[in-house]
């Protein structure tokens, strides 16, 4: 880690389980959640924490290929192996699930899961206009009732209010980390980008995690342009979730000199553009902002083309990498028009990568990664 900030975050991130241990052992409850249509506001809003439980390790996935088909996405069979072992120390922390019905592997998944722990699912309509928004408010609403009873609590609108406008600062903040890397060249790597927003998500005390991203983006605002990084190719990463543990494509990336300026998948920048209104009904708000969010398993998903093109021009890219993790259809399917798309609209070059987040085909994708490279100098 090379700027002071992101060792101070390193240094308060590395406590996260034991501030969540320590938080749950002070009777605060714990929600694990799957997905970003899953909305963190309202748990706030019951006075729970909320941490994301999506699967980035490789260590967990034998165990789950005892029960799940091998061939399945490697992100639901790292999830549900750390079920199966009991290795996950947030998913142990976690009092209730929440989950959506994204994709089949993951909903048919989310039924093993069920009798592990209570879980209510959310049934994510998967199409976005006004009826839909109507129908996922209505979830919404079934999921504060949820909360209500399972933690014995009483959830006021004044509650959510004051959760979107905490996580609408929380995300705020993280965008203006990010948008960092709209300078030519980047201050931070892709690897830091990555990092830095997968630890401060697991962060039970968000007003530290806005701290720590302002105090974050002012040092990185005010760093001097590094000579080095001026000629490497400017990256954007599109496609499923990345994280600590299900980075490999990162790396690979820019261990062969490139600069991975923007994840825009749903563990990264994705994120910073849930800002709620805060003069609505706010569980209308909370509906149509969550429901507008690009991701594969939307038919159709036109938003994903906007904001490729959006991200593209802003942070000034070379290139638009399309990562797809092995068994995971709605993204591979998806990539044939992305591939179009940035090709004929964008006038990009573009890589479509297929892999799984074992390390058996790095040689592979290293000289593919870097033939990429090469056509883009
Ligand atoms: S890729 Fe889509 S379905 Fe998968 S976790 Fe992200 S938003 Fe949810
Ligand atoms: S990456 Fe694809 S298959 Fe895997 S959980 Fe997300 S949408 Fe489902």
């Amino acid at each position: 880690m090379t700027f002071a900030t992101l060792q101070r975050i390193k240094d308060v991130t590395d406590r996260n389980v034991l501030n969540l241990q320590e938080a749950k052992a002070a009777g605060k409850h714990v929600v694990g959640e799957y997905c970003i249509y899953s909305p963190m506001e309202l748990a706030i809003a019951a006075g729970a924490i909320p941490v994301s439980l999506c699967g980035t390790k490789n260590d967990s996935i034998p165990a789950a290929e005892e029960i799940l088909p091998r061939t399945l996405c490697p992100l639901i069979k790292s999830s549900f192996g750390f079920a199966l072992q009991d290795s996950c120390p947030y998913l142990s922390a976690a009092d209730v699930i929440v989950a959506d019905t994204t994709c089949d592997g993951k909903k048919k998944m989310f039924e093993l899961l069920a009798q592990k722990k209570p879980l209510f699912l959310l049934q994510l309509p998967q199409i976005q206009n006004t009826d839909a928004v109507t129908y996922w408010r209505e979830q919404y609403a079934k999921l504060w009732q949820f909360y209500e009873q399972q933690f014995n609590t009483r959830i006021t609108e004044d509650d959510l209010r004051n959760a979107i406008h905490l996580m609408n600062r929380f995300r705020s903040a993280l965008k203006r980390v990010f948008d960092t890397s709209c300078s030519k060249p980047a201050p931070l790597t892709g690897m830091e980008i990555m990092e830095c927003g997968f630890r401060l998500s697991f962060m039970s005390d968000k007003e530290h995690a806005i701290q720590l991203l302002n105090d974050l983006a002012t040092e990185l605002e005010a760093a001097p342009a590094s000579q080095e990084k001026k000629r490497a190719p400017r990256i954007l990463l599109t496609g499923v979730p990345t994280g600590l543990g299900s980075h490999k494509v990162i790396e690979l990336l820019e261990k062969s000199g490139a600069s991975v300026v923007c994840i825009d998948n749903c563990t990264a920048y994705k994120k910073t553009t849930l800002i709620i209104d805060e003069h609505k009904d706010p569980l209308t708000a909370l509906a149509e902002r969550y429901l507008d969010t690009p991701c594969a398993v939307m038919s159709q998903n036109p938003h994903r083309y906007t904001v490729l093109q959006e991200l593209a021009q802003r942070f000034s890219v070379d290139g638009i990498v399309d990562l797809t993790w092995q068994g995971c259809q709605t993204y591979e399917v998806e990539s044939y028009s992305v591939k179009n798309f940035v090709r004929e609209t964008l006038h990009l070059p573009f890589l479509h990568i297929v892999t799984d987040y074992s390390p058996a085909d790095t040689e592979q994708l290293n000289v593919r990664i870097e033939a990429f490279l090469e056509m883009l100098a």
